[in-house]
């Protein structure tokens, strides 16, 4: 029988309206007011099945741009693929390294993972499967708690964030550190006695701390009840992280600097880290994430799910992901918190509600972006040159 085989590739640059003002240590991910860059795939295969995907580039987190994602999928990862078997994810892979080459971690990973996501998304379709279920997974476990992302860096006003957001049904808890370090061991027990002894309580960094300041908070953090600390160090920095581990009693996790799967088995085999953080955009996808994965079971390391402020494709993807592995939360994917994603998500309610995110059967991913909100809140975006296109197809 004749393969199916990618037959188009089509790419949708927008900006979301962001509703609330992001900080964290390396940056922002958007003021309020202003709007933020998600990155659209729709992968079509030869017998007209599709699939959608979601790059969300921070250019304040890693080096990534709606530009970049946008002109690599279309002058480089897209002609790359075209004619490849939709079921050939390991290919898929083998050609988007061939194109866009790797540093000392996978190239482009937010590009990478659109293009990924639109293709589990579009075989799971195909085989009239969930895409848990596809990937090996049970429709019986649907439900993931979220994370709720704390933005106040002032203890008093980190209690009352947590009060409003236990009304709205969250009961886990992520904030930022490393943003005003003179008051970060007070906004953690702020957050930790609003949100009550059975929360999972979270502190990232995002690369922010130097040596001392990290040393002189993991042990605080660890008193007052913080459950474990993301990435404290420069994520290129890894003989800090091996100083800081020593007599370190607080679990630690690595965010930016866990990229490909060989990147987290380094610091799994060292035993530099207590968990394996799941985000499928920064790991190019969820064909090296499902290998991120087997490597922390393999190491007996539990997880934790975040995202990059993604919309709801990713959120619901990163879900049906992190079941397969019986993953039940907490999940920080706080795009709803910062993020206008009515117009292409117009029944967002439906799947995330009190705190969680609830999982149909619907075949794919189970999410597809509204057309005609995509197309209000696209933006153009220049071609690559032709040379470059010739490059790639030499
Ligand atoms: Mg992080």
């Amino acid at each position: 029988m004749k393969p199916r085989t990618i037959e188009r590739i089509d790419v949708f640059p927008t900006r979301l309206p962001v509703v609330k003002t992001f900080q964290f240590a390396s940056g922002s991910a958007g003021t309020a007011g202003g709007t933020a860059p998600h990155v659209f795939v729709r992968v079509t295969d030869s017998q007209g099945e599709t699939g959608w995907g979601e790059g969300r580039p921070h250019a304040a987190w890693s080096y990534e741009t709606l530009e970049s994602v946008t002109t690599t999928i279309r002058g480089y990862l897209a002609p790359a693929v075209l004619g490849l078997p939709v079921t050939d994810r390991w290919g898929l892979h083998q050609r988007l390294h061939a194109a866009i080459g790797r540093g000392p971690s996978p190239g482009q990973p937010v590009a990478k993972a659109a293009l990924d996501m639109a293709l589990h998304d579009l075989c799971a379709r195909a085989c009239g499967l969930s895409l848990r279920s596809y990937l090996g997974g049970s429709d019986a476990r649907s439900d993931v708690a979220l994370s709720y992302t704390v933005t106040a860096h002032e203890a008093e006003a980190a209690r009352d964030e947590v009060r409003e957001a236990r009304r709205m049904g969250y009961r886990h808890f992520n904030f930022k550190a490393a943003v005003a370090p003179a008051t970060d061991i007070a906004v953690a027990r702020g957050v930790r006695d609003a949100a009550g002894a059975d929360a999972f309580v979270w502190a990232d960094a995002n690369q922010g701390f130097r040596l001392p300041d990290a040393r002189r908070v993991v042990g605080a953090f660890a008193d007052v009840g913080v459950d474990v600390l993301e990435q404290p160090l420069a994520a290129d920095r890894l003989h800090l992280l091996r100083q800081l581990r020593q007599g370190c009693s607080l679990p630690l996790a690595v965010d930016e600097a866990s990229v490909g799967p060989a990147d987290f088995f380094a610091y799994a085999a060292e035993g530099l880290v207590d968990y394996l953080v799941v985000k499928l955009t920064r790991s190019g996808g969820i064909w090296p994430t499902l290998q991120q994965m087997a490597t922390a079971e393999a190491a007996g390391l539990p997880l934790l799910v975040s995202g990059l402020t993604d919309s709801l494709l990713t959120k619901v993807a990163a879900c049906q992901v992190a079941l397969v592995y019986g993953f039940e939360g907490p999940a920080a994917l706080n795009g709803s918190q910062f993020v206008d994603e009515s117009a292409p998500f117009p029944d967002k309610a439906r799947i995330e509600f009190d705190g969680a995110v609830h999982l149909g059967s619907e075949p794919g991913i189970g999410v597809v972006p509204d057309a005609a909100g995509l197309a209000e809140l696209s933006v153009s975006v220049e071609e690559p040159s032709a040379r470059g296109l010739q490059a790639t197809r030499a």
